[in-house]
């Protein structure tokens, strides 16, 4: 198995300490809602773990909550509310997002907060060593101490330097210290410490975490490429320093990040697609296919036209799962080693899940044909389960939803073509839409009882009618035959 090191800069052969491998992937700072940034991430680290396990390693696994940070106290001021509640909240929303993208959680999820005893440890080992300095009740680190920083960010420190303002008055002995312990403010959460009331700074509590929770030298420190300075940087400087042990983590893999057209998706852009609006439209396995469609490494461009076409995959992957082939399983079985082959191949050379991707709709594709000879496809049809399973994803059975605006009467979204079983939504939905149509007649004529009738009888096809302000939403449980369909708009007199 090969890796990209950020640390190396290029491809080296996976080699952990142990059976174990030890993963530390830095976490969430839950002021807000999480985007489709964040699904990235975890979705890629969650499928490198799930790989890991398939090689036969135990995978331990470790992720942080930041749950006290500027922006947390900022938001919480601005809502009146505690930084606990605030923190709870979004924390909350966001392990809820995890669980509908099928991101399986971490071993270890520790809140900044609960660690600080360990932290107030480890700056105070820092200040022993000569590596950190108290000022004005904060604590720094000393940069210039370690001599090899810049390491990961591949940057002397001189090039550093020179890129950056001096800060005027300020209590730091060199610019390009940064702080370990923040001196409390009024009116801001703090803790007591050997230098005074303050928190602790946002780069201590990863390194104090990993070392808590997984040793002094880690196998695989993972983010994404936005946190590689000077956040990874800072992680290194301060646990090396601290155990006096090299590397603190033995692989360093970055994610890239996620595009909104040219520009990257931030908040400060104000262009975030969150996890939950993305869930509205689009199903998790979508959303996987999307983001394990291009290499991990590089930056992914978010559009319409990609997810539409990531759902029309997922789509395809499901229908090959629902398609029963027993009672006509006969004659000689499809192979499905070759693509387990390729789909390994291309998961040992640094996790290349567009290749593996290919690999599994290239099954899908055998396994149709297979279907269509009358050809035994069982074995191939749970190999591919498996190997998706591996991706994350369910392949299950989706409820399909259209949504038709009812308030000009007119149909301006259309639902994928899926299919469910033997029907395709398509055909189904044009009557739909249709009976939607007329039951807003009734109800605009105040014939409450042919309304009535219209969603009832829809109802007992698998067609839930739910209206709000403008729309109405139809989600098809199942899909009913044209003839059930074409009985049902006979009895209603309409004609199609
Ligand atoms: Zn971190």
């Amino acid at each position: 198995m090969k890796v990209f090191n950020t640390l190396s800069g290029k491809k080296e052969e996976f080699k952990p300490q142990g059976d174990t491998v030890t993963m530390y992937v830095c976490g969430v700072t839950p002021y807000d809602d999480a985007h489709l940034g964040h699904a990235m991430s975890y979705i890629i680290f969650d499928v490198i773990r799930r790989y890991l396990k398939y090689r036969k390693y135990n995978v331990r696994y470790v992720q942080n909550v930041t749950d006290i940070d500027d922006k947390i106290i900022d938001r919480a001021n601005q809502r009146g509310v505690s930084t606990r509640e605030l923190a709870e909240k979004f924390t909350a929303s966001y392990v809820e997002d995890m669980k509908s993208l099928n991101i399986e959680p971490p071993d270890e999820n520790p809140y900044a907060t609960d660690v600080i005893p360990d932290m107030i440890e480890v700056i105070q080992g820092l200040v022993d060593k000569g590596y950190a300095y108290p000022a004005g009740g904060s604590v720094y680190f000393r940069v210039r101490n370690v001599p090899d920083y810049g390491k990961l960010s591949h940057r002397s420190l001189d090039s550093m330097r020179s890129g950056t303002t001096c800060e005027i008055g300020g209590e730091k002995e060199d610019h390009m210290d940064f702080v370990l312990w923040k001196a409390a403010k009024p009116g801001e959460p703090s803790w007591d410490s050997p230098w005074g009331k303050g928190r602790p700074g946002w780069h201590i509590e990863c390194s104090t975490m990993s070392l808590k929770y997984l040793g002094q030298t880690i196998d695989i420190h993972g983010g994404g490429q936005d946190l590689v300075f000077p956040h990874h940087e800072n992680e290194i400087a301060q646990s090396e320093s601290f155990t006096g042990k090299k590397p603190f983590a033995r692989y360093w893999l970055h994610n890239g990040l996620v595009q909104l057209g040219s520009e990257k998706m931030s908040k400060s852009l104000g262009n975030l697609i969150t996890i939950k609006e993305a869930l509205e439209r689009y199903s998790a396995d979508a959303l996987r296919i999307f983001v394990l469609g291009s290499y991990y490494r590089s930056p992914l461009t978010y559009t319409e036209e990609a997810l539409e076409a990531a759902e029309r995959g997922a789509e395809r992957l499901r229908h090959v799962m629902s398609a029963n082939d027993t009672g006509k399983a006969s004659g000689e079985a499809l192979n499905a080693e070759p693509y387990r082959t390729r789909f390994v191949e291309a998961m040992d050379d640094d996790f290349n899940t567009a290749q593996a991707i290919a690999a599994l709709f290239d099954l899908a594709r055998e396994i149709n044909r297979a279907d269509e000879a009358g050809h035994n496809a069982q074995q191939a049809r749970e190999t591919l389960k498996e190997l998706g399973g591996l991706l994350g994803l369910r392949l299950g059975r989706r409820d399909v939803v259209i949504t038709v605006p009812t308030a000009h009467l007119t149909v301006t979204t259309y639902a994928p073509d899926v299919v469910i079983g033997e029907q395709s939504t398509s055909e189904a939905e044009v009557c739909v839409r249709q009976l939607i149509d007329e039951r807003v007649n009734c109800r605009k004529k105040k014939n409450w009882q042919r309304a009535d009738e219209i969603r009832n009888k829809l109802a007992k096809l698998g067609v839930m009618l739910e209206d709000t302000k403008t729309d109405t939403k139809a989600t098809f449980k199942s899909v009913p035959s044209k003839e059930a369909l074409d009985s049902l708009m006979q009895e209603l007199g309409i004609d199609l």
